[in-house]
């Protein structure tokens, strides 16, 4: 069985404002991004209630292995992620009446029926946000930087500057 289980309980740290604790976790996925390799995700996690209302989660040393196809060549191969530090702030929805869902990049809600915060939707945004430009293998990454040392080599000579210009 895998382990999707992302929730925390944070009712502890929220009756005690300035509260800080640590959990790791490690084989963990979710069904957000369906090609993670079998070994899961890894990582710490760092809560502080800055208020009442208010947990600070801090993402550490995010591990993930993510099975990709290279766009360049269409072989298939492994991409490691690592996420050394993502920060997000939970909060009642109470707290701010103006929240009616999850806003990304500014807030994710804690459930105020059971005092937990699900970090899944952080840790998948956390993992997005390392998604190059283009998928390449490392064959082809390589390719990539050679040919960008030889595109270096070449100067331009100011005399035939200035022929190029916005339309
Ligand atoms: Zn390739």
């Amino acid at each position: 069985m895998k382990d999707y289980g992302f929730k925390i309980k944070v009712a502890d740290l929220l009756h005690n404002p300035g509260t800080k604790d640590e959990v790791s976790f490690e084989k963990k996925f979710t069904k957000q991004i369906d090609n993670i390799w079998i070994e899961g995700i890894k990582g710490r996690v760092i809560l502080q209630s800055t208020d009442p209302n208010t947990v600070h989660v801090i993402l550490k040393d995010l591990e993930v292995v993510l099975e990709e196809v290279c766009e360049v060549c269409w072989k298939d191969y492994q991409r490691k992620v690592e996420v050394p530090l993502y920060e997000a702030d939970f909060v009642m929805p109470a707290f701010h009446p103006d929240i009616t869902e999850k806003v990304h990049d500014e807030y994710f809600l804690i459930n105020p029926k059971d005092m937990t915060i699900d970090i899944e939707d952080m840790v998948v945004q956390a993992i997005w946000l390392t998604m190059p430009f283009v998928l390449r293998c490392e064959e082809c990454q390589k390719n990539v930087e050679n040919l960008l040392e030889i595109w270096d080599e070449f100067e331009v000579d100011e005399s035939e500057g200035g022929r190029v210009k916005f339309i």
